[in-house]
């Protein structure tokens, strides 16, 4: 008796423990026909511009498509109260789906890192060719489907700022012991070329560089960067080297994939492929408009570029650091010598092309 009563308990705990693995995915019916209820966790705030907006404008084109078969509720981070804890909610099934920066989880899983950007890497067309074409998607499930996750691209912000100084930076001394936020392998770089690195959180970075708690930041780029209001406290805006192409990523738990019937598993592959390159053209677009911005209303504001000492510098470490990875992890290595051989190959395009034009265009301004 006693030994069916401890049955019983071990019983009730696997079910619990099986329930916590499961999607969070409902099915109802209506009217005869299935409807799929899926959550999405963001790292962002509620209604936060471009980024909050892709998720948005993703959930709108499933539902329309799939004739409301498709049903997505989003909650931001004021909800699920862990931005950065979209990975480990996606992949326990607490959510279906999260929108998120793959780089974030580069703590638990140092290959998540190459699928966001690297410095001096591939710009925003370049990354794209890649991924679609360059067999960038079939390496990123290769990271993601062991940890039974499907990773998206997820809309890219295209060329990030270096970020804002509050001096100038004329040689590499200038930043000896310089106190500046900046995350993740962008942060690794530049504590190597001897950066006092922090990372702060966004909401408290106006503040830290007003009171000098640091001394400079970088955020994202114009877009972004206009309504934290750094333009009012420091002068010097540096074009990036860190972020060439910052690509968001929609994460997908695969169980939740495997209930869903191909035509809806096709409609949120449209959605989250057409979010994405939307939010690529709308962070153009908000860059240009905020920049304008910044030009009419903050003369102070001076467009700087890094010295050559600074970039060559930074470059070195950078070559350094993803030659410490490719020796430490297989899959790693093949993912640095797919994105070295596939910018190898496709900068000589980009050079003849958008550069050539560019450069010569600009003879005439
Ligand atoms: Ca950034």
């Amino acid at each position: 008796m006693k030994c069916r009563h401890y049955l019983g308990a071990a019983l009730a705990l696997l079910l619990s423990l099986i329930s916590l693995t499961v999607s969070a995915m409902n099915v109802s019916t209506e009217n005869g026909q299935k409807i799929y209820h899926l959550s999405l966790a963001e790292t962002w705030g509620p209604n936060y511009p471009i980024l909050g907006d892709t998720t948005k404008s993703m959930k709108a084109m499933a539902e329309k498509m799939s004739n409301g078969r498709l049903q997505i509720r989003i909650d931001s981070s004021n909800k699920h109260k862990a931005p950065f804890g979209i990975f480990d909610m996606v992949k326990a099934g607490q959510y279906d789906i999260g929108h998120t920066a793959s780089y974030y989880y580069k703590g638990k899983i140092p290959n998540a890192m190459f699928f966001t950007t690297v410095p001096f890497g591939m710009i925003a067309p370049e990354q794209y060719a890649w991924f679609y074409y360059g067999g960038g998607m079939e390496l990123m499930q290769k990271v993601y489907k062991p940890l039974g996750l499907l990773s998206f691209p997820g809309g890219n912000t295209g060329n990030q700022m270096g970020g804002w100084f509050r001096k100038p930076i004329n040689s590499l001394e200038d930043l000896q012991g310089l106190k500046m936020r900046t995350p993740g392998f962008a942060g690794e770089v530049m504590s190597r070329i001897g950066v006092a690195v922090t990372n702060i959180p966004p909401g408290e970075l106006y503040t830290a560089l007003e009171r000098g708690t640091i001394d400079a930041l970088e955020w994202v780029g114009p877009a972004l960067d206009l309504r934290m209001g750094f333009q009012q406290i420091a002068d010097y805006y540096y074009t990036g080297w860190q972020e060439p192409a910052a690509e968001l990523q929609f994460l997908i738990n695969q169980d939740v994939w495997n209930k869903l019937p191909g035509d809806l598993q096709e409609i949120l592959r449209v959605a989250m492929r057409t979010a994405a390159y939307d939010m690529y053209a709308q962070s153009m677009d908000m860059s240009g408009e905020a920049l304008d911005t910044i030009h009419e209303k903050y003369p102070n504001v001076k467009i700087k570029t890094f010295p050559p000492e600074v970039i060559n510098a930074l470059r070195k470490a950078t070559k350094e650091k993803l030659a410490e990875m490719a020796a430490s992890d297989p899959l790693s290595k093949e993912i640095i010598d797919s994105q070295h051989e596939y910018l190898r190959k496709i900068r000589k395009w980009t050079d003849i092309s958008d550069k050539a034009y560019l450069e010569s265009v600009s003879v005439e301004n």
